[in-house]
């Protein structure tokens, strides 16, 4: 393709909101033959709302939703603010209410949170770590768990002073045109892969609904990035879709590396497209516009 041709593949890009950062990536995306895709915040909208809660110590919704708000709003988590808002709702009375001070506040990346609230040890995330803390899982809580998984949910467990009181059921639902999207990639024969800090039931069910059969979940950021360059070395070449911080390794190694606008800084400055629009759909429009720069219509 001529200067010009790049230059106007990437200004058709700008003018749909999607950001292509030079005509090295612009070049790359019609090569893509497998496309990795983060969950939340990529797949789902990324607002995840409080659905059930379920608790097994002898406390109120209050009482639970103060010590677990009071450490969660430490947390810039999407998970965290889920529950601090429902938090508020339970609290009723205040639209910005005070939570207890929390002491010692500490946020285990792709795990949780804990923090000292009230003179009690609060430990807030998925369930390895409640297996880091050597805490066991009730038969209960681990029936609320296989429960929120099966509905595409993520369980969040809570512990209290070393023991397990509660699990909290959070939905975060697909975006609107997420389902065709894969399916489009389908028909176009590029490979589409789901890769996931989220637990494995969670992220199962969430790929069963947008139609992507391989997955990998509870995953660490540097391990989505190695997923990306065992795709490589496999001899895909690899685009990798995402938003957040713990995506940006893998941004990075990708050969196109794509942020969803909404997503965070760190994620947008890893990436070498942004869609602006933070929809799935333009991750087609960025192929088909390298595929229209570089290589005609195929
Ligand atoms: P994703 O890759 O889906 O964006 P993350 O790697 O950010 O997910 O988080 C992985 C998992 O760790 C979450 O699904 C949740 O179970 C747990 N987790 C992370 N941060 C928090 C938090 N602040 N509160 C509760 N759980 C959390
Ligand atoms: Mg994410």
């Amino acid at each position: 393709a001529t200067p010009t041709a790049v230059m106007v593949g990437t200004g058709v890009g700008a003018s749909q909101g999607v950001l292509i950062k030079g005509g090295q990536a612009l070049e790359s995306a019609h090569k893509v033959s497998c496309i990795v895709f983060d969950k939340t915040g990529t797949l789902t909208v990324g607002k995840p709302v409080v659905v059930n809660t379920r608790i097994l110590k002898n406390m109120t919704p209050r009482e639970f939703y103060e010590l677990v708000a009071a450490t969660e709003v430490n947390s810039e988590h999407p998970l965290a603010k889920a529950i601090v808002n429902y938090g508020k709702k339970v609290k009723k009375d205040e639209e910005n209410p005070v939570w207890p001070e929390a002491k010692n506040f500490v946020s285990i990346t792709g795990h949780g949170v804990k923090a000292l609230v009230k003179n009690k040890e609060i430990i807030v995330g998925n369930k390895s770590l409640m297996l880091e803390h050597n805490l066991a899982i009730p038969v209960e809580a681990e029936e609320a768990l296989e429960e929120a998984e099966g509905m595409a949910q993520t369980g969040i467990v809570v512990s209290i002073d070393g023991e397990v009181a509660g699990v909290v059921a959070i939905s975060d639902p697909l975006k609107p045109g997420a389902r065709e999207a894969i399916s489009i990639l389908k028909s176009m024969k590029i490979k589409s892969i789901m890769v996931t800090g989220d637990n494995w039931g969670t992220a199962k069910s969430i790929a069963k609904e947008v139609g992507i059969e391989t997955v990998i979940a509870e995953a660490k950021p540097e391990q989505k990035a190695e997923k990306v360059k065992h795709l490589q070395a496999s001899g895909y070449t690899v685009a990798m879709v995402g938003d957040g911080i713990n995506d940006s390794p893998a941004l990075v190694a990708a050969d196109v590396g794509m942020a969803i606008g909404a997503g965070t800084d760190i994620a947008i400055e890893a990436a070498d497209v942004v869609l602006m629009k933070s929809n799935l759909e333009d991750v087609i429009t960025a192929i088909d516009l390298s595929r229209k720069t570089f290589s005609r219509i195929r």
